[in-house]
C-alpha cells in the first residue's frame, strides 16, 4: 500500500492528523509528508484547517453554504433559507426578504421568479403570494425586518405579538425600495414571474 493511501487511512480512523504526526509514523520528512498532502489535496480527497489535515466529507458542501455572501449587504448568509431570486438562468440569494426586495430593483426589467420560506413552517412560497410582516419587533436579520408567511392570519397573529405591519410583496417592495406603479404579472407558467419596466409601461 503507499503511503498516499496509508495516510488517507489513518485520517479515516483519527479524523485529523497533523503533517509532524504523520512524518513521524511513517519516518519520513515533514517535506515529504508534504508533497503527499498536496497531491491528496489536488485531488480532493483531503483538505487542511488550523493546521490539520481532515478528509474532505459532505459537511464541506455545508460550510461553502455558509460562506455565501449577501450580494446586497455583503453578510454572511447563515439561514437555512435564503430569499431566493431567479434570473437569466441564475440563482441569486440574499441574506432576507430586506435584501431581497432591494435584489429585485435591480432586476426591474427582467422575468424574476422569486422564492421565500414561511417564517414558522418553513414551507417555501412563491415570494409574490407570501404576506409580509415589515418592521417587527422580531429582527432576524436586516432592519425593517420582513418576515414572510404564507397565511395571512398567522402574518397577522404575528403582529400582535411582535409589532409590525402586514403587507403584500408589492407593497413591500415599494416600503423597502421607495418606488411606485409596480404591478404583479400572472403568466400562464408554472412560474409566476414579473417585469418591473414593461408592467409600468403597460399601465
Ligand atoms: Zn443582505
Ligand atoms: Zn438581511
Amino acid at each position: 500500500m503507499d503511503r498516499k493511501t496509508k495516510i488517507v487511512e489513518i485520517l479515516q480512523e483519527k479524523g485529523e492528523a497533523t503533517v509532524k504526526e504523520l512524518a513521524n509514523i511513517f519516518g519520513v520528512s515533514e517535506m515529504t509528508i508534504y508533497r503527499d498532502i498536496k497531491e491528496l489535496e489536488k485531488e480532493g480527497y483531503i483538505k487542511r484547517k488550523h493546521g490539520s489535515i481532515l478528509l474532505r466529507n459532505e459537511e464541506d458542501e455545508e460550510d461553502k453554504i455558509k460562506e455565501k455572501i449577501c450580494p446586497v449587504c455583503e453578510k454572511t448568509i447563515i439561514r437555512a433559507h435564503p430569499y431566493k431570486i431567479s434570473v437569466d438562468n441564475k440563482n441569486i440569494e440574499a441574506c432576507c426578504e430586506h435584501c431581497g426586495m432591494i435584489l429585485h430593483k435591480q432586476y426591474e426589467d427582467k422575468d424574476v421568479f422569486a422564492i421565500t420560506y414561511d417564517f414558522i413552517t418553513e414551507n417555501p412560497i412563491t415570494a409574490f403570494n407570501a404576506f409580509y410582516v415589515v418592521g417587527s419587533d422580531a429582527k432576524p436579520c436586516c432592519s425593517p425586518s420582513v418576515i414572510p408567511f404564507s397565511d395571512r392570519k398567522m402574518a397577522e397573529k404575528f403582529v400582535k405579538g411582535f409589532g409590525g405591519k402586514v403587507m403584500s410583496f408589492l407593497e413591500v417592495y415599494d416600503e423597502i425600495n421607495k418606488t411606485i406603479n409596480l404591478n404583479i404579472k400572472s403568466c400562464c407558467q408554472d412560474k409566476q414571474v414579473i417585469n418591473i419596466s414593461q408592467l409600468k409601461k403597460e399601465k
